[in-house]
Parts: C-alpha cells; sequence; structure tokens
C-alpha cells in the first residue's frame, strides 16, 4: 500500500497561513498561490473503472478523487464532485454502471477543499439536484473562488446527526472536524448475502500541509483532530470508503474485487483496516504536532 499518498504540498492548502515551513521552495510558492490557481496534481483526473463497493453504493470517481453514487428506486445521489474538469469522468463512470446522470437527485457536496466540491456547480446545470452541504462547510462555500466565476450552489444545509433520504435509503451525516472545520462523514447500511452492514464514507483525516500552531484561520484545530480522532475509532465500521482511495486502499481492494470468485468475502469488509487507518492517521498527527511545537519552543 502507498504510504505518502501522493499528495503534493499546497495542492491540499486551504490558503496560505496553512501550510507549514517545512514545504520545499518550489512547492512553498504553490502554496502561496491562491487556491483556485493551483495546477490539479498530474494524473488525478485520470479515470477509474466505476464498481459496485456493496450493494446500492458505487465508486464512480477518478484515479485519485473519490465520488460516489447511491442508487435508489426514486433516483440517485451522488457524493463529491471533485474537480469540474472530474465530472466528464464520474458521467462516463455513472454511465458504464448502466445509470443516468440526470436521474441524480440529490448532491452530498464534499468537504470544503478544491478537489472535492469545484464540479458542483456544473452537476448542478446538468441535473438540477438539490445541493447538500455541511453547515460548518457553508462559509467556505461561499467564498469559494471557483475558476470559471460560478457560485456554488447550496440548496440543504446539514449538521451532525442530520440524514438524506432517498428512495427507501437513509444516509447519516458525522461531523469530524479537523482536516476542514465543517468535515462530514456520512454512513448507511449495506446488505449484502443477507447480512446487513455498517458503510461509512469517510471525509479525511489528512494533515498534510497543516499548521498546528497558532492557526489564525482555525484557532481550535488540534482539539477538533483530538475529538475527531476519538469519535472516528466509536463507530461500528464494517465497509468503508473515504474522499481519496488511497486512504482505503482502493487500488488494493479493487484488484480484490476483479479476481474475486464466489464465497470470496468482499475486501470492501475491512473493519480492522478503519481502525488501523484511524491509529495510523493519529500518529501523524501527534508526530507533526511535536515537532511544530519543538520548532516554535525554539523560535
Ligand atoms: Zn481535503
Amino acid at each position: 500500500m502507498r504510504t505518502d499518498y501522493g499528495f503534493p504540498p499546497g495542492a491540499l492548502t486551504m490558503n496560505k497561513f496553512s501550510f507549514t515551513k517545512t514545504v520545499i521552495c518550489p512547492l512553498l510558492l504553490t502554496a502561496l498561490l491562491p487556491v483556485t490557481a493551483l495546477a490539479q496534481p498530474k494524473g488525478w483526473n485520470d479515470p477509474f473503472p466505476a464498481h459496485k463497493i456493496m450493494d446500492n453504493l458505487y465508486y464512480v470517481g477518478t484515479n485519485q478523487l473519490s465520488s460516489f453514487l447511491i442508487t435508489t428506486p426514486a433516483g440517485l445521489i451522488l457524493m463529491s464532485t471533485d474537480y469540474e474538469e472530474s465530472v466528464p469522468v464520474i458521467q462516463a463512470n455513472v454511465k458504464a454502471l448502466g445509470f443516468n446522470f440526470k436521474d441524480i437527485k440529490i448532491l452530498i457536496s464534499g468537504h470544503g477543499h478544491p478537489d472535492h466540491i469545484e464540479g458542483d456547480p456544473l452537476v448542478k446545470e446538468l441535473t438540477g439536484a438539490q445541493v447538500v452541504v455541511g453547515r460548518l462547510e457553508v462559509p467556505y462555500a461561499e467564498s469559494f473562488k471557483n475558476p470559471k466565476g460560478k457560485k456554488q450552489p447550496i440548496d440543504r444545509i446539514v449538521d451532525d446527526g442530520d440524514t438524506v433520504t432517498l428512495g427507501g435509503t437513509t444516509l447519516t451525516a458525522h461531523l469530524l472536524p479537523g482536516h476542514t472545520k465543517g468535515c462530514l462523514a456520512w454512513s448507511l447500511p449495506l446488505k449484502e448475502n443477507g447480512k446487513t452492514y455498517y458503510g461509512f464514507i469517510e471525509c479525511s483525516l489528512n494533515i498534510q500541509g497543516m499548521q498546528f500552531v497558532d492557526n489564525k484561520d482555525y484557532p481550535n484545530i488540534v482539539e477538533d483532530f483530538r475529538a475527531t480522532h476519538k469519535k472516528a475509532r466509536s463507530f461500528p465500521v464494517e465497509v468503508w470508503a473515504s474522499s481519496h482511495g488511497v486512504f482505503y486502499g482502493l487500488d488494493e481492494k479493487y484488484a480484490k474485487l476483479k479476481a474475486r470468485k464466489e464465497g470470496d468475502p468482499n475486501p470492501f469488509i475491512d473493519p480492522q483496516g478503519y481502525q488501523a487507518h484511524v491509529n495510523e492517521f493519529e500518529k501523524k498527527f501527534d508526530d507533526v504536532l511535536a515537532a511544530q511545537l519543538a520548532k516554535a519552543k525554539g523560535q
């Protein structure tokens, strides 16, 4: 499994205040540019095969940016549009699965970073879907400078514990702040072979490029991350995915899915992998926080 997660520093930073002094010079320049001027990391919009994760949950994202499709008898729910350039890849994936993109009735907006929400206005234009945004992501969405000058659509604002229901499927929002102030994970029940699994679409625990000491834009970032790690471990997660495939071992799991024979377990059933993932990212957080605190003390 890849461990560097392939994130160029600067690609995920929210603004010029949120990078650390450890990033190397050319990337530091990238981090100083407004988010809308950032080049998209190479290959992130490349296609990735659409596939069923379990039951009515499908992956329709790109090579590096997750988008999920939840199918119901009353229409489709799309979660995360990624970059505007990602939208044709998502459209092709929805079509490849045999569904009609125009049947998307609800768009659950991704967390407040360009690589998850830039495509929202285009998907709204193409489908007329109701756009659901987490309350604490609203200020980011409202101030987001879409490269085409489009306004980010917001039709419904949700809080921790709120639900989105369509055609008999209900998703529940879980606030897990830190990566962004309003990072929302979503849970839903998934059935396979007569068993119901706790499905969980994680937001992100990634800390790359983040400033924990004296962060004027996000003063309680450390407290939020600590509470989020604790809360993240409390869900009885069985089947899981995340906003980037690298976080949940998509390449490896997809390879297993392709090779799956009758009777083999669904590779996306991975409760231990989820807990290990939370522990791994908490450790990264602790290490980077300690380093940043030591550096601040030494100055
Ligand atoms: Zn992000």
